[in-house]
């Protein structure tokens, strides 16, 4: 039953999440911060969900304690602050909301366009130390301009929409053919996009073949006086070499949103930086540096409540894994609650030869109107719809789904 579902959330998670949640009448228990590890193994002892941000640790020990848990959502987008494979050998799904902010960072991305074309940072830079400079040399409308997006994915399709709409003409590169949004044209190779755009913007992922993807050879290739944008990781723009090109005027301006190695919390980052290039970054002309700003908007963070919330609604209520970032993906259509002598069996196990024909040796008995099942890695996911099973035979079945010794966690849902 709903209020018997017991929900933690951590972190201030946001208003718009937290209303969902209450709406379907669980017992939701909500703190505005983190909790030190001991309180946190105390407290997650007998809840079924917990919801966090990017502070909580759910590290494996903490994992152990939770011996309710089902299904965490991580209220942001990375996930590394949870033992995603520990959780995922106990059936504990992990959700996370990785595109609610693509919006926000395709609308920074323009302001930053125009700001580079119009050297807004520098003018708004010399005016706050009381220098009145007007210069129209270098200074461009964007309109016909060519927009080069590396990484067609949410924010580089979104970013494209709107860059049309200014006037640009956009092409893009990716890994992967994809149909171009408006008039935006696929280009085969980076070295062509590099070639023709003015504006270079890189919406990759992180990996090892995007590590360093724009360095030394890179850079030469752009037109000359063209610009460069970076909001996606820090290691796909090799800083030294943009440090070169920026000096030599190859590059007239870029944008970098993102840096190898970013601190945990606000404050100095670049006087205490490591790094070599910091100073020589600092003394750049018509560099905009922001500190990976590019998803923090109110409008991300409510949609990030949403979406995750919604998703733990799901899983909770009908099982459904679609969006989980470690257990296989499954979905049966919307669950009929209301039909008597319906039940919905899940059964989370390990991955190993001859476990469905068991369970279907169990499940026999009735009649299966619909299963799907998936495997990841070492784990399996299976949903069955039942239906001519009555509610005495429900225990009897859990029972014996209990009972098989590759059992990870059986839920009926009725
Ligand atoms: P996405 O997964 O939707 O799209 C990425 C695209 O890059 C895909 O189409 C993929 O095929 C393509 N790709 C992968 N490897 C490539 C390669 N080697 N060359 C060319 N294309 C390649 O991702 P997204 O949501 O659009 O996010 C893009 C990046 O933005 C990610 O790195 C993400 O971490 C970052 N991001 C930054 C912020 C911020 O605040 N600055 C916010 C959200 C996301």
């Amino acid at each position: 039953r709903e209020q018997d579902v017991k929900i933690l959330l951590l972190e201030n998670v946001n208003q718009a999440g937290r209303d969902i949640l209450h709406g379907q009448g669980y017992q939701v228990e909500a703190l505005k911060s983190s909790l030190p590890e001991d309180q946190l193994i105390e407290k997650i002892k007998d809840v079924h969900v917990i919801g966090i941000r990017s502070k909580t640790k759910l590290t494996s020990r903490v994992l152990a304690a939770a011996k309710n848990l089902i299904v965490i959502g991580c209220f942001c987008i990375g996930t590394n602050q949870v033992d995603l494979q520990y959780a995922a050998s106990h059936g504990i799904c992990v959700f996370n909301s990785p595109f609610s902010n693509s919006r926000s960072v395709a609308e920074l991305v323009i302001g930053e366009i125009i700001s580079l074309a119009r050297q807004l940072g520098d003018r708004s830079n010399e005016m706050h130390q009381g220098i009145w400079n007007k210069v129209s040399t270098k200074c461009w409308e964007v309109r016909g301009k060519t927009l080069g997006i590396i990484g067609y994915g949410h924010i580089g399709s979104q970013l494209s929409v709107l860059a049309e709409s200014m006037g640009m003409d956009v092409i893009y590169y990716d890994v992967v053919n994809l149909m171009g949004m408006g008039n935006a044209r696929q280009v085969p190779t980076l070295d062509q996009l590099l070639a023709t755009a003015d504006f270079v913007t890189c919406h990759v992922p992180e990996l090892p073949e995007t590590m360093d993807l724009i360095s030394t050879h890179q850079l030469e290739t752009m037109k000359q006086g063209s610009y460069l944008i970076n909001a996606s990781r820090g290691s796909v723009v090799d800083i030294p070499a943009l440090i070169g090109a920026m000096r030599t005027g190859k590059i007239a301006g870029a944008a970098l949103d993102v840096y190898p190695a970013e601190p945990a919390g606000n404050g100095d980052y670049f006087n205490n930086n490591l790094n070599s290039w910091a100073e020589d970054l600092r003394g750049l002309k018509n560099l905009i540096l922001t500190p990976h700003i590019g998803g923090s908007t109110e409008e991300a963070q409510s949609a990030i409540g949403v979406e995750v919330a919604e998703a733990l609604v799901r899983y909770v209520n009908e099982g459904v894994t679609v969006g989980a970032v470690n257990m296989p993906e499954v979905a049966l259509r919307s669950l009929t609650m209301d039909e008597p002598n319906h039940a919905r069996v899940i059964f989370i196990h390990q991955n190993v030869p001859g476990v469905l024909r068991r369970v279907n040796e169990i499940l026999g008995d009735h009649n299966v109107d619909k299963q799907m099942s998936d495997s990841r890695r070492d784990v399996a996911y299976l949903m069955a719809d039942i239906s001519n099973v009555r509610e005495v035979e429900v225990a009897q079945l859990y029972r014996e789904l209990e009972s098989l010794k590759e059992r990870i966690i059986t839920r009926i849902l009725y």
